[in-house]
């Protein structure tokens, strides 16, 4: 049973992924890690909903979203927005990279990702989900898998009951500050916008439940674990919003 001195108590009971990645990175198992990332580049409006912003907005916002021109030159971020970008595609790639090596990340299944349409895994490594009707997509960080694999050959079946989404949020620590671990209602009143992209992935994926892990960037490089279970009041919601915006703009 390994033990996590120090960050024990800051690991509420029922944490699944912190205490198996604080125990990764204080271990002596080698990890090597390689890192390929560009410029981040700005997105500009593509006519679909995406979780990370739209699932929690009113109607009358998202028919804005729908109908209103893309701006001629994108919100401008300036240096430290892109850096914390960049160092935060950075340490996504430190945490994927870890939880691939614990085997607990579910590889995705060669072909075509049904968010951006590319080759699997090749040219997309992440799981996409869309739904064409409600013109919603996205990316997940991760589909997570505990315990021993499925028997057979790849690319295993995996039980859906047995799978989490995960989400990987990098953060300033001053903001994380005492943040409880594992207190949903609290990660819902406090980080909203996060709770509704979740839902949304639910939603699009079929996935019940879902881990978001907080990582705090800098010293102490703090862990914050919440798990979200779906919630179908939540997902009926967007779905109504999505399809009545989509007929207000026009665009169904
Ligand atoms: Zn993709």
């Amino acid at each position: 049973m390994p033990t996590f001195d120090h960050v024990t108590k800051y690991a509420a009971a029922g944490c699944l992924v912190k205490p198996l990645l604080v125990n990764f990175f204080t271990s002596g198992e080698a990890f090597r890690l390689k890192i390929e990332t560009a410029k981040p580049l700005d997105r500009v409006p593509d006519g679909w909903f995406h979780a990370s912003t739209h699932p929690g907005l009113t109607e009358g916002q998202l028919v804005t979203y729908l109908t209103n021109p893309p701006p001629d030159k994108p919100e401008d971020f300036g240096y430290i927005g892109r850096m914390s970008v960049m160092l935060g595609t950075i340490m996504h790639e430190v945490t994927r990279q870890a939880l691939v090596q614990l085997k607990l990340m579910v590889p995705v299944v060669p072909g075509i990702c049904p968010a951006c349409g590319l080759a699997q895994p090749r040219l997309c490594r992440e799981h996409g989900a869309s739904d064409l009707e409600t013109r919603s997509r996205g990316h997940l960080d991760g589909i997570l898998h505990f315990g021993p694999p499925p028997p057979g050959p790849p690319p295993r079946v995996f039980a859906p009951e047995n799978l989490w989404g995960f989400d990987l949020k990098t953060i300033k620590n001053v903001i994380l500050g005492k943040a409880p671990d594992m207190d949903e209602a609290f990660f819902k009143e406090r980080w909203p916008t996060y709770w509704w992209q979740v839902q949304e992935y639910m939603r699009l994926t079929g996935l019940r439940k879902f881990i978001v892990l907080f990582q705090g960037i800098g010293n102490p490089w703090d862990l914050r674990e919440y798990h979200v279970t779906f919630d179908p009041v939540a997902a009926y919601e967007i779905e109504c919003k999505y399809l009545n915006a989509l007929q207000h703009a026009g665009l169904s």
